[in-house]
């Protein structure tokens, strides 16, 4: 089954990033982390379909979708920089095998985020952020998807490092076992991960090294 909506309005989160807020369709349901199959309904573009995760709360009136561009490449994002109000996308079938399952290690990588951004919304409305933290990889500061956001939400329980800047306050390089050890309070906490391929089998490698049990670890790869 599929249902067209349409955007309402978009705006740039970073130089690469876009944040597009549409109407909500009548009987849509979704978990915090889940996402979705889309299309553009535009001439040529309609079976083209990828998977977006909403960033809204499912009883927002809206959906809302964090987006990762490749300008520079004849994709569906390219295609999502020119596209405004009014403009139609159609939602097909909605998955992810990302859940909030307790306390623990968000840990992405670029767009790998937005999955966590719907959880740690969820979690801050029902004042349940605690002691959860997010290590957060990106290439440069430039590229952090909703820092403020986040520095406000979790403050020292907001890490970031970057592989291809050297900043102050912020861990340099990819992520490491040692580093996620660094920020490891207990043998109950659970670890999310989510990012792209390579990240993904890096970071799955680390926990590995540090024992973290399988039934621990919550991940989808994008
Ligand atoms: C469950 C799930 C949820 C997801 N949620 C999100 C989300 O919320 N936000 C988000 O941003 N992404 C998300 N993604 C990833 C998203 O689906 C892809 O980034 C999307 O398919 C890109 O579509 P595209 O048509 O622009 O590029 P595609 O044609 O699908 O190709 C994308 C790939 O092209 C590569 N590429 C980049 N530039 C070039 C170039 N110049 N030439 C050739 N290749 C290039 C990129 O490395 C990228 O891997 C999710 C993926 C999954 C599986």
């Amino acid at each position: 089954m599929s249902q067209n909506v349409k955007i309402k309005s978009t705006e740039h989160l970073t130089h690469d990033v876009l944040r597009i807020v549409t109407g909500k369709p009548e009987g849509i349901t979704y978990i915090p982390g889940q996402a979705v199959d889309m299309s553009i309904n535009k001439n040529g573009w309609e079976k083209e379909i990828r998977t977006f995760t909403f960033t809204s709360l499912p009883e927002d009136s809206y959906l809302e979708f964090t987006i990762k561009t490749y300008p520079a490449h004849n994709g569906v994002t390219q295609q999502l920089l020119a596209l405004g109000e009014g403009d139609e996308l159609t939602l097909y079938d909605v998955y992810g095998d990302i859940s909030y399952k307790g306390e623990g290690i968000f840990i992405a990588g670029g767009a790998g985020i937005t999955p966590f951004i719907a959880i740690l919304k969820h979690l801050e409305k029902l004042n349940l952020v605690g002691n959860n933290k997010l290590i957060f990889a990106n290439k440069t500061k430039a590229d952090i998807i909703l820092e403020n956001k986040f520095k406000n939400l979790l403050g020292n329980n907001f890490i970031n490092i970057l592989s291809d800047e050297n900043l102050e306050g912020y861990e340099h390089g990819f992520i490491s076992a040692g580093l996620i050890q660094k920020h490891i309070d207990n043998d109950s906490q659970y670890f999310y991960l989510c990012g792209p391929d390579p990240m993904m089998t890096a970071v799955e490698k680390h926990l590995d090294s540090l024992n973290i049990p399988k039934d621990k670890i919550v991940r989808e790869a994008f």
